[in-house]
């Protein structure tokens, strides 16, 4: 039998497990297995070249039982449908899983930014914002960065947003710069609450973080600030990548080297002659492995040559459902997607709390919040996990989805 590979089909399928284990019936897995909203719009941008060009952009709300929906938005020439909802039910898991008030959504729009000018980019992103505006808003479904989105174009966006609806809404959006209402911690929230799970997993692994080796695959927004982190912690990073190859070195790597040349898109394997591959470098002897890049990296192909004792996916998807039963098999903890990188909507969360109340908190005050959602979140996980004999993914769903499930109940919809 092939792997399934289908981010969306492989989600359905533990959604329902997890609502089988929690006691929940048919009816209420139809209800979530696929988002209650999806819009599909073309958005159509003149281009420098003077030619237009038209573009086809996606918004999924899965679910808004629990309060408003949110999530990202992706630029990728890759984005699909069935990638967007499955992203949009991993958002519900996580703001259950940090109990946020909100549901989840998502956002993409087929494109490849970079080759697009600046120009281009913010007709773009208001174009994304004028085709969606009657279902979003700071109660209905608020938006963030996401995969080749940043708070630039959040600030564009907030500003069509603003234009629309005849007021300053800084709560319509989340990630925007910090003149324009964005949290202190904001950018580097994503890796600092992958930090935080190391942390807590490696210590369960009574592994020392001092002197850990580590692989990051993976050198974006997340992977990169990450590296710091764990470097300043005394971790030895031992392995790195991006799109096009990755670096190995088993003494460590020189994180403020590779982090000082690297360009906006996280591109720095480029510049060196001595690279491996990504496959080889996941299959590195470490103690920690942190896939921070694409999907499906970690299959039924590799997982039995992966030497880690610990994996924490700050990437969305990146272990396939048969490499998660087969990395529980071998004993190796695997702290799921919707945990680990749970630290971004987080911050988002708190972003969103500051513009409706207007007023703003240090950056210590914002992590210090952060660290108690995700330690706790976490420790609950695991105890669920190691209490019923079943791996972190399921573990997670399960905290995950309950908030959701329980909240449609109340409102009489199952
Ligand atoms: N795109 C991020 C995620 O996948 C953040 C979403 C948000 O901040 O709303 O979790």
């Amino acid at each position: 039998m092939t792997e399934n590979l289908n981010l969306f089909t492989s989600t359905q399928d533990v959604i329902q497990e997890a609502l089988n284990k929690l006691g929940y019936d048919e009816a209420m897995f139809e209800l979530l297995k696929e988002p209650m909203r999806m819009m599909e719009v073309r958005i159509p941008i003149k281009m420098d070249d003077g030619k237009v060009k038209v573009f086809t952009g996606y918004r999924a709300q899965h679910n808004d039982a629990v309060g408003p929906t949110k999530g990202g938005i992706r630029f990728h020439p890759d984005v699909t449908i069935d990638e967007v909802k499955a992203l949009s039910i991993w958002m519900t898991l996580k703001a259950g899983i940090v109990d946020l008030p909100y549901g989840g959504g998502k956002g993409g729009i087929i494109c490849d930014p970079r080759q697009m000018s600046m120009g281009e980019l913010e007709r773009l992103s208001r174009g994304f914002v004028r085709a969606l505006s009657q279902i979003m808003g700071p109660t209905k479904d608020i938006p963030a960065p996401d995969v080749f989105t940043n708070s630039q174009i959040m600030a564009w966006m907030m500003d069509e947003y603003s234009h629309i609806d005849e007021f300053n809404s800084p709560g319509f959006i989340t990630g925007k710069p910090i003149v324009l209402g964005g949290s202190q911690g904001r950018d580097r929230a994503t890796a600092l609450g992958v930090t935080y799970i190391i942390e807590e997993a490696a210590k369960k692994r009574n592994i020392d973080l001092k002197g850990a080796r580590i692989v990051i695959q993976g050198f974006g927004n997340a992977g990169s600030f990450l590296s710091k982190f764990l470097h300043d912690a005394g971790a030895k990073i031992i392995g790195i990548s991006d799109a096009y190859g990755a670096l190995h070195d088993p003494n460590g790597l020189d994180i403020d080297y590779l982090l000082d040349r690297r360009d906006s898109f996280g591109t720095v394997t480029t510049l060196f002659e001595d690279t491996i591959s990504n496959k080889e470098l996941l299959e590195l002897d470490c103690d920690i492995l942190v896939p921070a890049a694409i999907e499906n990296q970690i299959t039924a192909e590799n997982a039995h040559n992966i030497k880690a004792n610990i994996i924490v996916e700050a990437a969305n998807g990146p272990t396939t459902s048969e490499a998660t039963k087969i990395l529980f098999e071998r004993g190796v903890l695997l702290v799921p997607d919707v945990l680990a990188s749970a630290g971004g909507v987080t911050v988002s969360y708190f972003e969103w709390v500051q513009n409706n109340q207007g007023y703003y908190w240090t950056e210590e005050e914002v992590n210090t919040k952060m660290y108690k959602k995700m330690t706790e979140a976490f420790e609950n996980i695991y105890t669920v996990a190691t209490t019923r004999n079943i791996n972190m993914r399921l573990a997670a769903y399960m905290v995950g989805v309950r908030k959701t499930a329980e909240a449609a109940r109340f409102r009489g919809w199952v």
